[in-house]
């Protein structure tokens, strides 16, 4: 399919970022000679590679080139041990990856997390419990809520006269949770359109029973999905749904959460895949036509203990990339090919090192490297 020139801001980061971009670089250029893309990548320091090189963890030159483009593939940002060293707002995480997020409105964070069948050895559930499968797409609202309301600390001293006469003195803190009818609306579009690709079943998940937040939250959903008759909708106190997605997580299609669920549900879900190396992520931005800007990332972080080593699995960027290609240069075929790549190398039995059971252990595992070389070749082959 043709396609006007995409333009790509490729920002690898630290730690196993650049490993396993190397990888979704090669799948991206295999797919363009697949499916005739045009892709023009443009390499940028970011994190901790953006303060050695330029003295910040978002150069002023890479957030330029961000401006320039159609969609951010990102890799992961941060190190333990050196972000310790600096202010808060000055760690990578804060300085790079929210400043971006905010800088492109980017409300919207989709999580697909699915077993694959022949990985279902790693899922840490009995397979009784994994039902038909597990494919779940978390949608978290990330612009509002919790995160972003006034977050206080004060020192109180309140004048109760203890046993022995002194003022009691103590600290409080305040966050504030705060969303609107619009947040919420634009984000349950999000969750409808998604569902209509896949099952048809939306999940949106709530704290109505305690929280006004959560009776507003409730009531929007509900109306917008009034405008989606061939969708299902269903309705979940947060704490349940953290227990359904351990009980019965197979009756999970789109699952829509506000910010801070959203947080801790996605993770959750995470967990059921069998590694972080599998799960990619995508965080979009509003947009007018079916195409939007988004940044593209693994949902794992840099992974200190086995950066530099070609251990990493590369298939969360590898599939962050395809996301990309679907959500921001409309290229479903090529996103769709890029994914049954992956599950044929699966099948295939190519495992890095986080992919073997618990009886292949001793098992060669395939590097960084080998695991991207399986993908590109299968998505040229299929
Ligand atoms: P992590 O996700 O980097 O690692 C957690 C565990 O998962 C480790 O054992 C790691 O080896 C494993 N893992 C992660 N990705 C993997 C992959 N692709 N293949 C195989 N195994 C993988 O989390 P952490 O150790 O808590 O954080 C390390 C650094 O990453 C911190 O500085 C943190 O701030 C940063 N971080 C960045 C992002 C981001 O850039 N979006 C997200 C999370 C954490």
């Amino acid at each position: 399919m043709t396609m006007k020139k995409g333009k790509i801001a490729v920002l690898a980061g630290d730690g196993i970022g650049p490993e396993v971009m190397r990888e979704a670089i090669k799948v991206l250029r295999a797919a363009e000679s697949r499916y005739g893309l045009r892709l023009d990548l443009t390499e940028a320091p970011v994190g901790w590679a953006g303060i050695d090189a330029e003295g910040h963890a978002l150069p002023e030159k890479t957030l330029a080139l961000c401006r320039q483009a159609d969609a951010i593939l990102f890799g992961s940002v941060g190190l333990p041990q050196r972000d310790a060293s600096l202010p808060k707002e000055q760690r990578p995480e804060r300085a790079s990856l929210l400043r971006l997020r905010r800088e492109f409105g980017l409300y919207a964070n989709l999580r697909p997390v699915k077993l694959y069948p022949a990985l279902a050895h790693i899922c840490p559930l009995r397979p009784e419990r994994q039902g038909e499968g597990i494919d779940i797409l978390v949608i978290r609202e990330l612009t509002a809520g919790l995160y972003f309301g006034n977050p206080k600390m004060t020192e109180e001293i309140v004048e109760i006269l203890q046993e022995r006469g002194k003022p009691l003195r103590f600290q409080r803190a305040v966050d504030s949770m705060v969303t609107t009818t619009p947040e919420i609306e634009r984000i349950a579009h999000v969750a409808f359109q998604a569902a209509k690709t896949r099952r048809r079943k939306v999940t949106s998940i709530d704290k109505a029973n305690v929280l006004e937040n959560g009776v507003l939250w409730r009531d929007v959903v509900s109306q917008v999905g009034r405008g989606y008759p061939d969708i299902a909708l269903e309705h979940m106190f947060v704490d349940n749904g953290a227990m359904q997605m351990i009980l019965r997580p197979a009756q999970f299609d789109v699952l829509l959460c506000e910010n801070t669920f959203g947080d801790i549900l996605s993770d959750e879900a995470a967990a059921l895949a069998g590694s972080l190396g599998l799960l990619p992520s995508a965080s979009l931005g509003q947009g007018k036509g079916p195409t939007v800007f988004g940044l593209y990332e693994p949902a794992g972080g840099t992974a200190p203990d086995i950066a530099g080593r070609n251990l990493a699995n590369p298939i969360a960027q590898i599939l962050s990339a395809a996301l990309m290609l679907r959500h921001s240069f409309g290229q479903e075929e090529a996103a769709a090919g890029i994914e049954r790549a992956v599950v044929s190398v699966l099948e295939n039995g190519v495992r890095t090192r986080d992919l073997l059971g618990p009886g292949e252990r001793g098992g060669r595992a395939a590097g960084t490297n080998e695991m991207g070389d399986a993908i590109a070749a299968a998505l040229a082959a299929l």
